[in-house]
């Protein structure tokens, strides 16, 4: 039988250890963060001290941790899953990273016999609780038949993006377009308001032809707070990690390239726009 493992319990590792929990599956977790690693004992996961350790007990490996320098340290650092990770231990690395990243992960972890595959998520935590995410794979063809089928607890879309690395730059690809419309949103809304006019008005046309998407939907009430409000309701450390995420979304797609420079100068004013966005700047 499969052994599974995921390490990273953040905002996203935990709704996906939850759905996967939810659906009966067992699971072997890991986290810098004691106590988000308890959190999902509690839900009936059992705990691991390390990378190494996650590597030691299991067969899969889940990685989903912020960005490059975490996936190094969980694979290459001094208690990484290389440590004890053998020949057929499969990593899949969630986290929204550069195509290069994969690959070169990938690369590196065949001198132990282990197989790197991008599995990038798309939606949001609400999608991972629900196990309808869209999971953006590089590799798919390589993996193992019980592997396929424990993409499917996660997601109600599996791509197949080509080669290992194709399904991080769909996944950059993807958040670039949420971004901008995250911002035109923001843009939108302020201009009504600032004209008088309705901003619900506004958002209900764009609902009614089609426009609108439902992350943005989602995530509107967010960008119509004041800072008071966020100080008040505890909600500063939230914003600020999502304005994180998205900057380091945007810089990843100014790295993978391939824009018009025009283009290269819009990416740079979305993000930019990240704060007032995420209503922390006015
Ligand atoms: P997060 O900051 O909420 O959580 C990251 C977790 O990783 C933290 O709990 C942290 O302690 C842990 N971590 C960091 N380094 C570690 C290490 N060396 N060993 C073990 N644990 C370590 O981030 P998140 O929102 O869950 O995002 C994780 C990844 O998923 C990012 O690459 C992000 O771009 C991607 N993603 C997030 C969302 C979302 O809605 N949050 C959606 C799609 C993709």
């Amino acid at each position: 039988m499969t052994t599974c493992g995921y390490i990273g319990l953040g905002d996203m590792g935990s709704a996906m250890v939850e759905c996967f929990l939810a659906a009966g599956g067992e699971l072997v977790v890991h986290d810098l963060d004691v106590e988000r690693v308890d959190a999902m004992v509690a839900l009936g996961a059992s705990a691991a001290g390390s990378a190494a350790e996650v590597a030691q007990r299991c067969d899969v490996i889940e990685v989903c941790v912020p960005a490059a320098h975490h996936v190094e340290a969980v694979l290459n650092g001094p208690d990484g899953a290389a440590r004890s990770g053998r020949a057929g231990t499969v990593v899949l690395i969630h986290s929204t990273v550069h195509p290069k990243t994969v690959v070169a992960e990938a690369e590196r972890a065949r001198a132990w016999g282990g197989q790197v595959f991008d599995v990038c998520v798309g939606g949001g935590v609400v999608n991972a609780r629900e196990g309808e995410l869209t999971l953006f794979v590089g590799g798919l063809g390589d993996l193992a038949p019980e592997v396929v089928a424990l993409l499917d607890v996660y997601g109600s879309q599996v791509i197949d993006a080509g080669p290992v690395g194709a399904g991080a730059a769909l996944k950059i690809g993807f958040n670039v377009m949420t971004y901008a419309q995250f911002a035109a949103a923001r843009t939108g809304v302020d201009l009504v308001k600032a004209h008088g006019a309705d901003p619900e008005a506004l958002i209900d046309a764009w609902r009614h032809v089609g426009q609108l998407g439902v992350l943005t939907e989602r995530a509107l009430p967010l960008f119509s707070m004041t800072p008071d409000q966020i100080e008040e309701l505890g909600m500063a450390g939230f914003m600020r990690g999502h304005v994180e995420l998205a900057e380091k979304d945007l810089t990843l797609a100014r790295e993978v390239g391939g824009a018009a420079d025009a283009i290269n100068g819009f990416l740079d004013g979305v993000r930019r726009a990240m704060p007032s966005v995420y209503s922390l700047e006015t």
